[in-house]
């Protein structure tokens, strides 16, 4: 059998896998970047709605979770988000920044990927799509893949197993266990939330949304909530989500613009207006219904109310305290928080230390980053330090 040689395989043409693909190549390395999808970059095409949030003007590693909160910074010392943004401004991709520092193409997620494969060509990477990896083994200081193709180095940019539809898999844990590297238990992150109990109910406010502040124990988002017919998603959810594991109870406040005692103070200023009048004047009116009717708020005019159960209702809508019964899982999850252990990677190149060679990167790594660009920012990231290496 004829065997194809190169310096490096890439398995994985998404984020990480394209910028890792094209670095090496431009540093005169031989690289073949193969991916089983008939397309390259499908989620970054997805992305953004479609507009891509490549990066976040903020990204810092206070933004990403990992069991090793250290373990970025070296990478993102070496490719920050400004790296990111002078090559987009290269390409005269124009961009825009949306919200808390989120940068999004004006136009379409398409010229992400058309730059990023442009650099590969400018790199002379070989691109294979459809490709199926059945083998992979060690053959003394080499790496044979399918028995047929040999690389000095094998780089797994296979991503998580968030949304299996888009071609998602979980091959990164799979050559991890071959190779005896120790893997953070992966759950889905940025996902909504499913409801039960009494909060199920919620469900027939489906659409309706509300600036709230949701917590987790010490962590905190301030951003939108929007009710959906199996739970809660929006900005809020998605970013706390992250942070919480089965059992765990989260916390909602859907006033955080007032202080403690508005009510009360109502109370004095307006005592012949009712409680579900005063919320609607900070909440959609559905939900201010809602939740009256739901808690069972007294109707009458806040004047007649006694002021103990006026500080009750108050706490309620300050704190409102459940437990999710769960999420939408990987089927809905923006990305897979946990996966290979970074203790077994050289934080500045990526390298498995014992398995030399062999590179892990991106959203396959135990590194998840808030929503907003922030996991883009990391795939970038990974892919360069590695890419700088090979
Ligand atoms: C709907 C959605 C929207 C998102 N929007 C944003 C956003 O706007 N901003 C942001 O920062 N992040 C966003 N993310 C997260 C972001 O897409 C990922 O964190 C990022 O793509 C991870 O890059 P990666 O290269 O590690 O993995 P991926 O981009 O997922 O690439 C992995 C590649 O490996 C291939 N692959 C998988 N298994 C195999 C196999 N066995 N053999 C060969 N190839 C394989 C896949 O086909 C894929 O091309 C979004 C995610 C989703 C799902």
């Amino acid at each position: 059998m004829a065997i194809e040689q190169f310096d490096t395989v890439i398995i994985g043409a998404g984020a990480a896998g394209l910028m890792c693909a094209a670095v090496a190549g431009k540093r005169g390395r031989k690289v073949l970047l193969v991916d089983h999808a008939n397309k390259v970059g499908k989620k970054i095409l997805i992305s953004g709605g479609g507009r891509c949030n490549f990066t976040n003007l903020y990204a810092s590693p206070d933004q990403y979770i990992s069991q090793n909160p250290h373990f970025m910074k070296s990478a993102f010392s070496k490719f920050t988000q400004h790296d990111f943004i002078e090559m987009v401004d290269r390409y005269h991709i124009p961009w825009h920044e949306k919200t808390l520092g989120q940068l999004f193409c004006d136009g379409s997620a398409r010229e992400i990927v058309a730059m990023l494969v442009n650099e590969c060509s400018l790199g002379k990477v070989t691109i294979r799509e459809n490709f199926i990896v059945e083998s992979i083994e060690k053959q003394d200081d080499a790496y044979l893949v399918n028995s047929n193709i040999k690389s000095k180095s094998l780089v797994i940019a296979t991503g998580g197993p968030s949304i299996p539809l888009m071609g998602a898999t979980d091959f990164a844990y799979k050559i991890a266990r071959q190779f005896g590297i120790k893997i953070i238990e992966p759950r889905p992150a940025l996902v909504p939330f499913t409801l039960g109990g009494d909060e199920k109910s919620f469900t027939t406010l489906s659409g309706t949304a509300t600036d709230v502040v949701v917590s987790c124990g010490k962590t905190s988002f301030r951003e939108a909530l929007l009710f959906t017919h199996k739970g809660i998603s929006g900005p809020a959810v998605l970013q706390i989500s992250s942070y919480w594991k089965h059992g765990q109870k989260i916390t909602v406040n859907f006033l955080p613009d007032l202080n403690e005692n508005w009510l009360l103070n109502q109370k004095k200023e307006n005592p012949k207006i009712t409680i579900v009048k005063l919320l609607s004047q900070h909440l959609p009116n559905r939900l201010a219904d809602f939740i009256c009717e739901l808690t069972k708020f007294p109707t009458q005019d806040i004047g007649n109310v006694p002021d103990k159960k006026i500080a009750e209702i108050e706490a309620k809508l300050f704190a409102w305290e459940f437990s999710p019964n769960g999420t939408e899982g990987y089927r809905k999850a923006e990305v897979t928080i946990g996966g290979i252990n970074t203790d077994a990677l050289s934080s500045k190149t990526m390298e498995v230390k014992k398995a030399p060679g062999l590179y892990f990167i991106g959203e396959a790594v135990d590194v998840t980053g808030w929503l907003g660009g922030y996991n883009f920012q990391w795939a970038w990231a990974s892919g360069y330090a590695a890419g700088m290496h090979l």
